[in-house]
């Protein structure tokens, strides 16, 4: 027997950082017939969004696509630049840092984690000077790749990647740089080429509006040319095979042809729209999210307002309240998901998503789930965060840039 209460009407609210609301637009594309994946019309849906995708990346080189999850393109930066033993620098931003780390271990290279202290250090983006001096010490140049989280989804953070790359240099050594932007891309601004990023992690789930199963590696040619001489074993997610194949269209192996269908819509709608119009209608989310949490009277995850992202925003509940608990009764009564903390931060905060298929009043009924529910699980608020939000969006009317 079906629970009736878990069918409600209208929509559900998926308001967690990823997988994100996919619009109409993109369910429609996905829903055509499934083709065949070697012939002509395949191969020439394949150039088109290869060469899309690039402009998204902000770069000029390959980006590779993969039938798997981001974890997967974690898995593939790792795989294809790395040797056994080798030394890595991954910087604890978070929990999806944290996560990688482990990958690394389980790689069998040699992960050197550094960070700010504690659950306070998940409240801050990577310390770029950090990086430096410790590369500094490195004067064998025995590390061979830095590892960093842009849009740290566990948190709430992003991270300044240029002053990464900075640091690097001014260190004078020759790592790859590597970077998660996975919910950060289409999202918040990235710059691969510019940023001098050598592999650049993403997925489909976030910013890109799509359903998850889809991952990517934008590669530098410093990448592509470490990847002839790493060692770790490869195959699934070997570069050469797929970027050989790439030059006309197709994979060396199935690809998942319907959420290419929706990535081909999904680069359409954003290159209408214009990619610097959707990065300032994040922005300007956010900065309404945030009105509505200080009239809440509430933390914000993220402590300097710098690196605040405009993907998602992480709600800190007073000491005595379970984060998840709160959760939960938003769940039930309201019909809306928002994003649970994670490792450090779990029952500590709550994560409100403002990305994919979202607007104004969306977020404004998200704001209005989390009121109503943080008042039922007696969380003390000073003032309303929907009047707030809902005075913000209308006095900041979303500029027209394209
Ligand atoms: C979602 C996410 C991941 C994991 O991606 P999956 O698609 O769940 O494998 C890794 N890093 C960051 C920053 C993420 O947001």
């Amino acid at each position: 027997m079906l629970k009736l209460d878990f069918h409600p009407s209208g929509r559900h609210f998926l308001q967690i950082p990823g997988p994100s609301p996919v619009p109409d637009r993109i369910l429609r594309a996905m829903s055509l017939p499934t083709i065949d994946h070697r012939g002509p019309e395949f191969g020439a849906l394949g150039l088109e969004i290869l060469a899309k995708i690039k402009k998204v990346f902000k770069t000029e080189n390959p980006v590779v696509i993969y039938p798997a999850s981001g974890t997967g393109a974690w898995e593939a930066a790792l795989a294809n630049t790395l040797s056994p033993g080798d030394k890595v620098l991954m910087f604890e931003t978070g929990h999806f840092a944290t996560l990688w780390h482990k990958m690394a271990l389980r790689l069998g290279v040699e992960p050197e984690f550094i960070g700010l202290p504690g659950y306070e250090g998940w409240r801050h983006g990577v310390q770029a000077d950090m990086i430096e001096a410790r590369l500094e010490e490195d004067r064998d140049h025995e590390i061979q790749a830095v590892c960093v989280v842009h849009n740290e989804t566990s948190t709430g953070v992003t991270s300044d990647i240029a002053a990464v790359r900075r640091a690097i240099d001014a260190a004078g050594h020759p790592a790859l740089l590597l970077v998660d932007t996975i919910s950060g891309l289409a999202s918040a601004d990235y710059h691969h080429d510019e940023w001098g990023v050598d592999v650049t992690i993403s997925g489909s789930q976030k910013g890109l509006m799509l359903p998850p199963g889809m991952s990517f590696n934008a590669v530098s040619d410093k990448a592509i040319a470490a990847s002839r001489t790493a060692s770790l074993p490869k195959s699934f997610w070997a570069w050469d095979e797929i970027l050989e194949a790439n030059k006309n269209g197709y994979w060396p192996y199935t690809p998942n042809t319907n959420l290419l269908y929706g990535l081909n819509e999904s680069l359409d709608m954003l290159f209408d729209e214009g990619l610097e119009h959707v990065l300032a209608r994040h922005q300007r989310w956010a900065a309404g999210v945030r009105q509505a949490v200080h009239a809440w009277g509430l933390d914000i995850q993220c402590q300097d307002p710098a690196v605040y992202s405009p993907v998602l925003t992480g709600v800190v509940m007073p000491e005595n309240i379970d984060a998840d608990d709160v959760r939960k009764i938003i769940y039930e009564r309201f019909d809306l998901s928002l994003g649970t903390g994670l490792g450090k931060a779990k029952g500590k905060m709550f994560r409100i998503g403002h990305l994919g298929d979202c607007n104004d009043l969306t977020l404004v009924a998200t704001l209005g789930g989390c009121e109503a529910g943080m008042k039922l699980a007696g969380v003390p608020l000073k003032g309303s965060g929907v009047v707030a939000a809902m005075d913000y969006f209308a006095e900041h009317p979303l500029p027209s840039v394209k």
